[in-house]
């Protein structure tokens, strides 16, 4: 890469790492009912208001050390991740995402970020921010649609609709269902990608959920009763579907049609 490249991908990040630190402020307060406007972030310990040291992207939580400057409390990881995240996404993508795909690639992970913190922090995918994501996303869709539009529209209610039958019978076999969110976070997926890359984002977050809460129970953090968000497991694999899909489905492929001969 020549340095156009590398100063392009710095310009992009600090521009993500600053969207990172709003997309936090979005996913903590938004459930909790809070303007995004204010008031100004505060210590949840003491009540501190924030300075600029404290609010800088990622270097704050460096310089603070992961602790309010006053009463020593320790700050959430989440906060730093989501600036990283932010940050690194915001650069990388326009090498993973073809050119006219960008429109929708920055929307996506800004509204991916928000859900991701919030079924973090909360175990909740807000209706106020995934409805007006939907409207957004479908006004996209109409104006730049590479796949013919009832794809969209056909991803839409093929991941919401497999999503249902999913959690019936999670309930079923009394296992801890999926929420509401859930459900219509994979119908914005289906959305916004169309009806190859959801059921791809069905299969992909199902492994990967299985696979981390496999992990945290055998290292005695989760057990195996409890509820794990969900929510952050269908936004990267969304993120993986829509960056990588046509290689992952081809490389699936080769290894099954590999693996019947
Ligand atoms: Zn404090």
């Amino acid at each position: 890469m020549g340095w156009e490249a590398w100063s392009y991908g710095i310009f992009l990040f600090m521009i993500g790492a600053a969207c990172g630190s709003f997309f936090n402020v979005v996913g903590i307060r938004v459930p909790k009912g809070i303007s995004v406007a204010a008031p100004r972030s505060s210590c949840g310990s003491c009540g501190r208001q924030l300075n600029a040291v404290d609010l800088i992207p990622i270097f704050g939580w460096f310089i603070r050390r992961g602790k309010c400057h006053t009463c020593q409390a320790s700050i959430s990881p989440i906060y730093l991740v989501g600036e990283l995240a932010g940050g690194m996404l915001f650069a990388a993508l326009p090498w993973l995402v073809a050119r006219d795909e960008l429109w929708i690639a920055y929307p996506l992970v800004s509204v991916l970020l928000m859900l991701t913190v919030s079924d973090l922090a909360y175990m909740l995918l807000p209706n106020k921010i995934i409805y007006p994501a939907m409207l957004g996303f479908a006004a996209l869709r109409l104006w730049l649609h590479p796949l013919p539009l009832w794809q969209y529209a056909a991803g839409f209610i093929l991941g919401g609709g497999l999503l249902v039958l999913v959690s019936l019978a999670a309930a079923w076999m009394g296992r801890p269902a999926m929420g509401f969110g859930d459900i219509r976070l994979m119908a914005l997926v289906g959305l916004v990608m169309g009806v190859k890359l959801v059921l791809m984002c069905i299969f992909l977050s199902a492994f990967l959920g299985s696979l981390i809460g496999l992990g945290l129970i055998a290292a005695g953090k989760l057990d195996r009763r409890s509820p794990m968000p969900y929510g952050p497991f269908i936004a990267v694999a969304g993120l993986l579907c829509f960056c990588f899909g046509d290689p992952i489905l081809t490389w699936y492929m080769d290894l099954v049609v590999w693996q019947a001969f």
